[in-house]
This record gives structure tokens, C-alpha cells and sequence, in this order.
């Protein structure tokens, strides 16, 4: 074995799978003995190849570089100074290390492309940086604890060409990755898509290839903690998952760490915040569908239920109790987000969504991709008659976003200012015309007060006097 300081001259050989060579070409070989027998039985060589300083994913050489990963095998050889020559084959680790150390009680989690998806080696090992970089070392209870967790990319590329996603999201892993092992296997295999999936309590989370970094976090809610979608699904899966609750579930369910809002994927069950990373309830109304929106963040139920994954702090409340007392990094948990910020691109994505046949006018409009209130907006009131026909009704105002369950089109009311005896727009009137506002809202009588710097009678609805004349007798010009 060669002592750390040692380098040698040699050259680096991939067999291209035909039964040829292709030489990499090299001139030096050095022993790493600080990474040799940690966790695998592989020893460790650095080699400084000539115009590839930049490690393995230098640009231009991914050719040479996707041979060699798919053949799983190099030769090198080497000339010792004293011009003996060695020569061997190995078996390549395909298995890249990014961070941590991978121990009995550590998690792995491995990032890994498909041969249904364009990826190159280098684009497999930025996606895995970017995965643990922004999303697992950003989040808690990841981010507190992320030396339980070991960072790892496999080269190899699995499956088939085109294959479709449910095929990856059953295969047996553990088999067929080169990093064995891992808790969570995040596979890029849809090409072009900014969505995941997984299946709860799994080990393979399946991703296109546009998603977010922190998409793999979300998922690994799922895979790694155990819960469930917090926004609204169609229909409604199996019941038991720890972080929705039915009506009869919450007053022992969650305490005081969460407060209950209806739909946690199913339509009758609860969430314990308004949005968290694992979804936002109706998301149609919430974040208008732009999964972009859902906060990068768990509420503090659901770190807890995470926690108690990782690093087990007793029951539930208990590992959300330890979440709140070392302030993670958690969402607030009625914090919405906020509308007048959310992204458009035109005025359907600015949409109210409550039943639009009651909102004639009241759409928000999209101004410079921000969604602009129709709130004070003129708009036609449309009545529900009581055989259910619709009609439409006298002259609305558009109300606020929240104005009512039904729509947001306002019937404009009037009502009196007793002050001036004047009936004006009022949505919280009592009448429905100006006409019949009128009769109940007399003129009060004119009433006159002393200008006593000029000693004359001016008109004043707060004067003391009645008339002019009983004025004019106690306001003397000076
Ligand atoms: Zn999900």
C-alpha cells in the first residue's frame, strides 16, 4: 500500500463495453488515506488528469465520463519510478459521497437519474447538491438534524427509456442502486415536470425534472415521516395518518400545537395550519394552484411527527413540544399567504374561485403579474330566488376577496345621515332604493350660528339658533 505522500505516474483506461478501451489519459495517482476504509471496502486514488482538473464533472468530458459510469469498471496502470509497471481492473464505486457519514443510526438519502430522462453525470450530481443544499439543509426538523443523514448520488443509471413513473416508484432499490441502504432514493424519471410522488412510508420518491429542491422534502414527508397531503384531493384516501384529524380527533389530537383547518386531503378530516409544505387545503383558493406558493416550511405539528422519525422525543406532542422549545424553523400557524403578492399571468389566474355565476365584474385583474382587488368595482347583484332560479338583481359594488360565501358581487344599500338628511351607498344599509330610504331620512331643520368676529348669522346644522333673526338679536356687529 502506498503511504498517503506517494503519487505515482500512471495512466486511466475505461472499457467502453465492446471489448476496446478507451484511455482517459493521466499522469498522476495519488493515495487518499483519509478517505480509504471509511464505510466501503473501496480504496480511494485521486487522480489529476491532464485539461480535467475540475473533478468529475468536467464540461465536454461527459461522454467519456457516461462510458465509464455505464461499463462500472476502469483499469489503471502504472509505472513506478523505477520502471516497474502495474496493472489492474476494478470495479468502480458508483456510489459519490456528498456529505455525511453513513453509520447504524444515519439516514441515507440518495439522489438518482433514469434512463427515461436526459441527465447527464453532471446533471445528477448538481441536482443532488441542490436537493440537500436547498431543500433538506433548509427545512426542519432536517435542518437541526441533518448529521442524521448522509447525502449520496448514484451514478448508474436505472430502468429503461420511457419507461413510466410507476415502474420506478415500485423497483427494489436496495438492489439495484449502487448506494445501498439509503431511506430515501428521490429519482429523477419524468422528463419536464415540476411535480413528485411517492407512497407513504416508502423508500422511492419518484420527480420530473423541473421540480423545486425542496419538492424532495415534501415527499419525504410522506416517505420518511408518515403524512399525509394537507390540501384537498378529489377523493378521499385511507384515514390513520398522523397529521389529519377528524372533528371527533382534535380535542385530544393535535393540543394546542396546531389550530384546525378543514381539509387535510380529505374534504372532512384537518390540517393543523393554514399552509405548510405539506399543502394548503383548497388550493384553488389558497395559492391558486401555484404549488410554488406552499410555504418551505412543516407547521409544528409535523415537525414533530418528522422529529419522532429522526430522533424520537417520546409520543407526538412531546417531539412537537421539542420543536417549539428549540424554535425550529416553522411555519406560522395561521399565517396565509398573502394575495395581493401572488403571481399572474392573466385575470383567470386572479380568480376568486368561489362559484364565479355569483361574481359577474368581481374578477381580480393580473397587473404586472400581480393580482390587483376588484373590490369597489361596479357589478350586477344576482339573486337565488327561492325555487332556486337565479335573476339578476340591482347594482352591486365587488367586495373584498373574503365578502361572503357565495360571491362577492355586493347589492348596493343605502342609508340615512341623520346629520344631513342625505341617503347614500351604504353595503351595510338597511334600504334597498334611495326612494325608499328617503321618507326616513328627513332634512334636519336649518340651524344658524353667531360669526362673532364679524357679527353675522351663518348657517351651521351644529348652531344654536332656529332662525336668522332669533341669531341676528344676540350677534351684534363688533
Ligand atoms: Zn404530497
Amino acid at each position: 500500500m502506498l503511504p498517503h505522500t506517494d503519487t505515482i505516474y500512471g495512466k486511466l483506461v475505461a472499457n467502453d463495453g465492446d471489448g476496446g478501451e478507451t484511455i482517459i489519459t493521466g499522469d498522476l495517482l495519488t493515495y487518499d488515506s483519509k478517505n480509504s476504509g471509511s464505510d466501503e471496502k473501496y480504496d480511494y486514488f485521486q487522480w489529476k488528469i491532464k485539461g480535467w482538473s475540475d473533478s468529475w464533472a468536467g464540461e465536454g468530458e461527459e461522454d467519456i465520463l457516461e462510458k465509464l459510469v455505464a461499463d462500472g469498471t476502469i483499469t489503471y496502470q502504472a509505472t513506478f519510478p523505477d520502471g516497474t509497471t502495474v496493472s489492474n481492473q476494478k470495479l468502480l464505486n458508483l456510489c459519490v459521497r456528498l456529505a455525511g457519514e453513513k453509520n447504524g443510526s444515519n439516514f441515507g438519502i440518495t439522489t438518482i437519474r433514469t434512463k427515461s430522462v436526459n441527465f447527464s453525470v453532471s446533471d445528477v450530481i448538481k441536482k443532488g447538491i441542490a436537493i440537500k443544499e436547498q431543500g433538506y439543509k433548509q427545512i426542519d426538523p432536517f435542518k437541526t438534524y441533518i448529521n442524521r443523514f448522509y447525502f449520496d448520488v448514484d451514478l448508474k443509471k436505472i430502468g429503461e427509456a420511457n419507461w413510466p413513473t410507476n415502474n420506478y416508484a415500485s423497483l427494489d432499490m436496495q438492489k439495484l442502486s449502487s448506494c445501498g441502504n439509503s431511506r430515501i432514493y428521490n429519482i429523477y424519471d419524468v422528463m419536464n415536470i415540476n411535480n413528485g410522488a411517492t407512497i407513504m412510508n416508502s423508500k422511492n420518491v419518484v420527480l420530473g425534472t423541473l421540480i423545486a429542491p425542496s419538492l424532495p422534502v415534501h415527499e419525504s414527508g410522506h416517505a420518511f415521516c408518515g403524512l399525509e397531503d394537507e390540501y384537498k384531493f378529489d377523493y378521499n384516501r385511507a384515514s390513520g395518518y398522523p397529521n389529519c384529524f377528524s372533528s371527533t380527533g382534535i380535542s385530544n389530537g393535535f393540543g394546542d400545537y396546531g389550530s384546525p383547518y378543514l381539509i387535510c386531503e380529505s374534504s372532512n378530516r384537518y390540517r393543523t395550519s393554514y399552509c405548510s409544505i405539506m399543502g394548503c387545503g383548497d388550493e384553488s383558493k389558497t395559492i391558486r394552484d401555484n404549488i410554488a406558493l406552499r410555504p418551505e416550511k412543516f407547521n409544528l405539528w409535523d415537525c414533530g411527527v418528522c422529529l419522532s422519525k429522526i430522533d424520537s422525543k417520546g409520543t407526538l406532542k412531546e417531539n412537537a413540544q421539542y420543536c417549539r422549545n428549540n424554535s425550529f424553523d416553522v411555519v406560522n400557524i395561521d399565517g396565509k399567504p398573502n394575495a395581493s403578492t401572488l403571481e399572474c399571468s392573466n385575470n383567470a389566474d386572479c380568480e376568486n374561485k368561489k362559484d364565479i355565476k355569483w361574481d359577474p365584474g368581481c374578477i381580480d385583474y393580473c397587473v404586472a403579474n400581480k393580482c390587483v382587488s376588484a373590490a369597489g368595482q361596479s357589478c350586477t347583484f344576482i339573486v337565488k330566488n327561492s325555487n332556486g332560479t337565479i335573476a339578476n338583481g340591482a347594482d352591486g359594488k365587488c367586495g373584498s376577496k373574503e365578502a361572503s360565501t357565495e360571491g362577492r358581487c355586493l347589492q348596493i344599500k343605502y342609508s340615512c345621515v341623520k346629520s344631513t338628511g342625505e341617503c347614500v351607498e351604504d353595503v351595510n344599509g338597511i334600504f334597498s332604493s334611495v326612494n325608499s330610504c328617503k321618507p326616513g331620512c328627513p332634512k334636519p331643520p336649518q340651524k344658524y350660528s353667531c360669526d362673532a368676529a364679524k357679527g353675522t348669522c351663518v348657517q351651521d346644522n351644529n348652531g344654536q339658533w332656529e332662525s336668522p333673526g332669533s341669531c341676528a338679536v344676540a350677534c351684534p356687529k363688533p
